[in-house]
């Protein structure tokens, strides 16, 4: 996503305040950024300033006897994974992009294939030094300061500055997980299969969906399990080094030329062939060991960068959340309408959650439904008839949109979807009078609300 802004990069965590005293005194508005790999404009903000954060990578102190470590606001997931995994400790609820920051992370409390044992990846945080619009410092923690904690974890950097952060580490036995991979004919047998799991017998859950099914067959595809492996394994540095450095090939060819060629021949017969091999011979999906971080991206694995695949108009990801006794309704008015209109996600699939107590962040008890699109195919008005029938059927069925991903809603919509809205927005006035921290998508969703 290109953007015309001003660039802020601190290369420590003391410029971040000279940067926000800048910023006051020039009456301008900032919005950090991670990585940033959100497919949306939450990291965004036209002709204001973006602060970047990406030099600022660095693990500050690390207790191996308290499983705790503090890292800088721009550390990458694979920076901390390096050092604590050989030592069998890790984090929870992580995605399979390992480029993602903790900032990233936490600001929109993202969700992993663990989050209906262990929550989202908030839960992970123990405190967060921030800096405030008027400059002050805080320390802010779950027992000191609950309300402001559950804010900013899920509030998408509009509320303070993130510019340390303690996380605690879960130890394992092992960095390996045993994995095994069971076909489903529809929704009823994956669902079957979700309520069965248990929080003794697995870590891990998560289905793929084959978005090419009649609609008798909808739900059809592949149920994934996982637990962290009890056999002791002997921890290698060098190995976990290999699993979180990406391919640079693919079959043979560089990265960038793979993806080039493969745009111009993904067309819909090939993705749907692809789709078919993908079910009935899970061959990137097995009943086996292997390393934590292949079975958090079995497709990023093998393809980096697989949504290269949608440039140069990118894709657009949803993932809407309903209550359990809802849920198999709503996925089928949603992927109803996916067909009607020529939507094929790459990449769809269920989630479960567990409920919180963050105010804007996606939990609750009950199921996920996670579609992406190219935007390639469809014309501009196209893209917003779709928004706008996505929220709709989202609303009908009471169910609720992970804001980090599609923020495109109107203010209207972030009430009824978020009924935690205005403690959200009583924060913000109180602690952000003038809007400093402000990005491209609040300008929609919080447009007249601050
Ligand atoms: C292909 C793909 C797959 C994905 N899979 C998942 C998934 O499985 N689960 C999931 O939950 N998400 C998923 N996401 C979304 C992605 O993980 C999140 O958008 C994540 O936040 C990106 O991290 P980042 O470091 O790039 O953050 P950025 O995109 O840089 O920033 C995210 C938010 O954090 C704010 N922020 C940045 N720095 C600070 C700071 N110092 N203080 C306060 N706020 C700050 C930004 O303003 C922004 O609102 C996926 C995205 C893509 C593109």
């Amino acid at each position: 996503m290109e953007v015309d802004a001003f660039f802020s990069q601190p290369k420590n965590t003391d410029e971040i305040l000279n940067c926000v005293r800048n910023a006051k005194i020039n009456n301008l508005q900032i919005c950090p950024f991670g990585a940033p790999i959100a497919s949306s404009n939450v990291a965004t903000i036209t002709k204001q300033i973006i602060l970047d954060l990406t030099k600022l990578d660095n693990i500050i102190e690390f207790d191996w006897n308290k499983s705790e470590i503090v890292v800088q606001p721009g550390t990458r997931i694979s920076t901390i994974l390096r050092l604590v995994l050989p030592l069998n400790l890790t984090l929870t609820s992580i995605t399979g992009f390992m480029k993602n920051t903790v900032v990233g992370n936490i600001s929109n409390d993202v969700n992993g294939k663990d989050s209906w044992k262990y929550g989202n990846f908030s839960e992970n945080v123990i405190s967060m030094k921030v800096i405030l619009s008027s400059g002050e410092e805080r320390e802010i923690s779950r027992e000191n300061d609950p309300h402001l904690f559950n804010a900013i974890c899920g509030g998408l950097g509009l509320l303070v500055i993130i510019k340390e952060i303690k996380l605690k580490l879960k130890p394992i036995a092992s960095y390996y997980v045993d994995a095994s991979t069971r076909k489903c004919v529809n929704l009823e047998e994956q669902l079957n299969y979700f309520e069965a799991i248990t929080e003794e017998k697995s870590d891990f859950a998560h289905s793929w969906i084959d978005p090419f099914t009649s609609s008798n067959q909808f739900g059809r595809g592949l149920f994934l399990e996982a637990r962290y492996s009890e056999i002791k394994h002997e921890s290698n540095r060098k190995e976990v080094q290999k699993f979180l450095t990406p391919r640079t090939h693919i079959l043979g060819i560089r990265n960038d030329t793979f993806w080039k060629i493969t745009r111009q021949l993904y067309y819909f017969p090939v993705h749907y062939l692809a789709t078919r091999a993908k079910y009935h011979k899970p061959i990137i999906s097995p009943n086996r060991r292997m390393p934590l971080t292949k079975f958090q991206s079995p497709l990023n694995d093998k393809f980096p960068n697989w949504y290269r695949i949608y440039l140069p108009k990118g894709f657009r990801e949803f993932q809407f959340l309903f209550p359990v006794n809802i849920f198999p309704e709503a996925f089928n008015a949603l992927l109803l309408f996916c067909r009607k209109n020529g939507i094929a996600p790459i990449v769809s699939g269920i989630r479960k959650h567990k409920k919180q107590d963050t105010l804007l962040s996606f939990h609750g008890d009950g199921y996920s439904l996670l579609l992406n699109f190219g935007l390639s195919n469809f014309s501009d008005e196209k893209i917003k008839w779709l928004h706008e029938h996505l929220v709709e059927i989202c609303l009908k069925y009471n169910g609720k949109i992970y804001l980090g991903k599609f923020p495109f809603i109107s203010p209207d919509a972030f009430k009824e979807l978020f009924p935690r809205h205005s403690e959200f927005i009583e924060i913000k006035k109180q602690l952000d009078p003038e809007n400093m921290f402000w990005s491209d998508a609040a300008s929609s969703f919080l447009k007249g609300l601050v």
